[in-house]
């Protein structure tokens, strides 16, 4: 399959549905889109935060009110308060022994600083703090190239293959433009937690620690590189920590999925097939699943339903003692047990007195990219590209993927 696109060729701005449409619409494209810089919730419903930084300024309110800036190391405590003019932003300013407190009116502080930290917590240095009301979130602003690096070090070892990494960069570029896309209304783009994907801001100064620069490598050398669906946007490329033998398609999973068949069913060639159980008494699960679903009655057993033996279980029906039934979707029965506890949707289960046996194998929702898989194919000499072709069969790679010297010389001499 020959996936050369030529998208370097497109127009900077292009007209959709020009035909039908008597007044065209400009539509970014991901080319613009991956100028912009993401905005990463770091934290939300805060009623109060200490940063501390050098060089701390502070941007928001009325033009008139008092502009906060210092020259210094210095910190600022923040919070919510309610007076009888409204909700404004407290901001008590230590510099040094010198202590102020300001009163802000606005729904958002922009805060710029170097060296940002909470508590040991390292930051961007473009902060937006935004609040409606009471409570707030904290909102850090950088590039996607940066904002790469601080997901790669959370996401996937970094002792892992230089490929792997180079991989996961390219999934995860792609994973973070898709949801801009989607969340451009909203105040932020991406969670910093597992909701979307973990990140850790990465400050320049571990610019010297060599696994640090392993993962800037990884994402300098995939730099502008991303995975296409049908429609030529960026593709929601998802990715998981192990399939258990098996990737599966989103729509298997969330019950939807882009339009068009941008991941399909994958076998993977090599990962540790971790099996995993997990033991669970009757009355723990009902428990469990009562703060979720509706179970008004004891449980009397539980079956996974799945296409096949060999797939994972997309629903899962609970028979009460009365005889009653529900089923719920797969993936929100995994949730309601809790992700770590039932680490896939790829299991057997069985009861076994009072208690339910559930056997499984993999890690994650086993759609797009295997983590586990991808580190086994680039041990085995797969680069970068071989391994998004392999997850991501019908998802053309657009841009250039630099191949370290290692790998672009062992296939220079394979050529000869
Ligand atoms: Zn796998």
């Amino acid at each position: 399959m020959k996936l050369h696109l030529a998208v370097g060729l497109l127009p900077v701005v292009v007209f959709v549905g020009a035909a039908q449409a008597s007044i065209p619409k400009p539509v970014l494209t991901w080319k613009q889109e991956i100028e912009k810089p993401v905005r990463v919730r770091l934290a939300s419903a805060l009623n109060t935060v200490r940063l501390q930084g050098f060089g701390l300024r502070v941007q928001g309110g009325s033009a008139s009110s008092n502009p906060i800036a210092m020259n210094r190391m210095g910190s600022l405590e923040i919070e919510r308060v309610k007076t009888e003019m409204g909700w404004f932003w407290r901001i008590k300013k230590s510099e040094g022994k010198i202590e102020r407190f300001e009163l802000k009116k606005a729904e958002a502080l922009v805060i710029e600083g170097e060296d940002l930290r909470k508590g040991t917590q390292d930051l961007p240095g473009r902060l937006v703090l935004t609040s409606k009301m009471k409570g707030f979130d904290l909102i850090g602003v950088l590039p996607i190239e940066n904002y790469l690096v601080g997901v790669l070090s959370s996401e996937m070892p970094l002792a892992w293959p230089l490929e792997a990494l180079k991989s996961q960069a390219v999934a995860a570029r792609s994973y973070t433009l898709a949801l801009m896309r989607e969340r451009r209304q909203l105040h932020y783009d991406v969670e910093s937690t597992i909701l979307d994907q973990v990140f850790n801001h990465v400050s320049r100064k571990l610019d010297n620690d060599k696994m640090i620069a392993k993962a800037r490598r990884a994402v300098e050398e995939t730099s502008g590189v991303v995975l296409l669906n049908q429609k030529s946007q960026v593709a929601k490329a998802y990715y998981h920590a192990d399939c258990g033998g098996r990737t599966t398609a989103a729509k298997n999973v969330w019950g939807t999925g882009e339009k068009g068949p941008v991941i399909v069913d994958s076998s993977c060639p090599g990962h540790p097939r971790s099996k995993w159980t997990l033991s669970l008494t009757v009355d723990e699960i009902r428990a469990k699943l009562s703060k979720k679903f509706d179970i008004p009655g004891d449980i009397e057993s539980l079956f996974a339903l799945a296409p096949s033996a060999q797939d994972r279980a997309e629903r899962l029906k609970i028979r009460l003692v009365d005889g009653r039934e529900r089923t719920v979707n797969a993936d929100e029965f995994r949730a309601a047990l809790g992700y770590s506890d039932l680490r896939s949707t790829f299991f057997k289960v069985e009861r076994q007195g009072d208690h339910f046996e559930f056997k499984g194998q993999g890690w994650g929702h086993g759609v797009g990219l295997c983590q586990w898989g991808s580190r086994r194919m680039a041990e085995t000499g797969s680069g970068a590209s071989d391994i998004l072709r392999h997850y991501y069969p019908l998802s053309p790679i657009a841009g250039e993927i630099r191949n370290s010297p290692r790998v672009a010389s062992r296939r220079t001499a394979g050529q000869e």
